[in-house]
């Protein structure tokens, strides 16, 4: 059968974290109690008054196929947005509205990268990135990151990764899956290494910007004068305004950029979904303190869980500063057999922990980094309380 297939998509990882969800779903339906904290998804509603913005332009008529690039009404809230929250001054030319934020980061790496490209991925880095490089034919060139620098790459870091082949550097800040941010200065002292490669463009991944508890504000790359025409901004509505299902992203870019990607879109996918692209809309538009109160909630589970982690022996956590993964260092239990069960590697401690605790997380090594396994807290706390008291009674 497989010899049917190209082989781009035989190349092609399978996503670890929708993966792992399946897994879960399966065990689920043979009547297992399994405690889901493998998926990155508010287990939040999406407000009423983005809904009622939906329902309204279902009324309105809202059913023809959009521009490619997104409505003009949509694209001058985004550019609205970028200012408000991030004091960037885009144009509409260099606003395009994809299907999710990972149709957007799709596109551009489409759009940039002939074959043999490197991109530098600091690890560990969300689920996504290398297969979607690999997808255009680039060449994923990872750096390794500890707990011990808060998963952050130095200016160093960056330094030595690049080559005469380097074309991009990619990063989420706040980070899925560690929840590290980059403050301004770190992000200054990475320019300053770029300033010397002029060829090399920046995604800055900032999907969970709102998602920050305070203590390092965000910053974005593209606010530095000299990287603004180097930098794509990459956005979107899923993880902050509860909208996953909804499929809206966007990007900020050069408007050369923008023009590839609406080019590209144009032959794959055309415009994003009207009734999605109207509510968001009003997501937007709308001040941001009106989702305080998820990231208030997401604050005082992450307290929860790393209180309840860190009573576990050989549990080694940062403190995630934004977005809702603790990513724990579980190097403590490699080489040790508990159960009869071997641990070799993160993978086999989740799949310990799903098979044996009935809790499911995802293997670090899907996020370029085997020595953690990543844990979402976006769940009820009474289900965060029975899944870690579990994990710790398999332990
Ligand atoms: C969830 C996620 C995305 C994808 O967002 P969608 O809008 O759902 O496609 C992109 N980047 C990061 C870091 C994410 O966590």
């Amino acid at each position: 059968m497989n010899n049917k297939l190209s082989e781009r998509i035989i190349n092609v990882t399978p996503s670890a974290t929708l993966e792992m969800a399946a897994k879960a779903r399966e065990l689920r339906a043979s009547g297992k109690n399994i405690i889901g904290l493998s998926l990155g998804e508010p287990d939040f509603n999406t407000p009423d008054y983005i809904k009622e913005a939906a329902i309204q332009a279902i009324k309105d008529g809202y059913n023809s196929y959009t521009p490619v690039d997104g409505y003009v009404e949509l694209k001058d809230a985004i550019i609205t947005k970028f200012k408000r929250d991030n004091d960037l001054t885009y144009g509409p030319s260099q606003i395009v509205v994809s299907t999710g934020a990972k149709q957007a980061l799709y596109n551009i790496a489409q759009v940039v990268l002939n074959k043999g490209d490197e991109v530098v991925l600091p690890c560990p880095y969300w689920v996504s990135y290398s297969d979607i490089v690999k997808l255009a034919d680039g060449v994923p060139v990872e750096v390794a990151t500890s707990i011990d620098s808060d998963f952050k790459m130095t200016p160093q870091q960056l330094e030595a990764a690049i080559t005469p082949k380097t074309k991009m550097l990619w990063y989420s800040s706040p980070c899925n899956p560690s929840g590290s941010i980059y403050s301004k200065e770190e992000l200054r002292a990475l320019a300053d290494v770029l300033k010397k490669y002029p060829q090399i463009i920046v995604v800055s991944d900032e999907i969970y910007e709102h998602i920050n508890y305070g203590v390092t504000a965000h910053a974005s790359m593209a606010a530095f004068e000299d990287m603004f025409d180097r930098t794509v901004t990459v956005n979107g509505v899923a993880k902050a305004f509860a909208m996953t299902g909804w499929r809206i992203g966007y990007i900020g870019a050069p408007a050369y950029i923008a023009r590839a990607c609406n080019k590209l879109q144009g032959q794959v996918t055309s415009g994003a979904n009207c009734i999605a692209q109207r509510a968001v809309i009003t997501a937007l538009l709308e001040p941001p303190s009106r989702i305080t109160y998820m990231v208030d909630e997401f604050k005082k589970r992450r307290k929860l869980i790393l209180e309840l982690l860190n009573d576990i022996d050989g549990f080694k956590c940062n403190e995630p500063e934004g977005a809702f993964y603790v990513y724990p260092d579980i190097t403590a239990f490699f080489g040790k057999t508990l159960n009869g069960t071997t641990i070799n590697n993160a993978s086999d401690f989740s799949m310990y922990l799903l098979e044996t605790a009935n809790v499911a997380t995802v293997t670090g090594d899907a996020f370029g980094n085997g020595n953690c396994i990543r844990i979402s807290y976006a769940a009820a706390e009474k289900e965060l309380r029975e899944a870690v008291s579990r994990i710790k009674g398999v332990l």
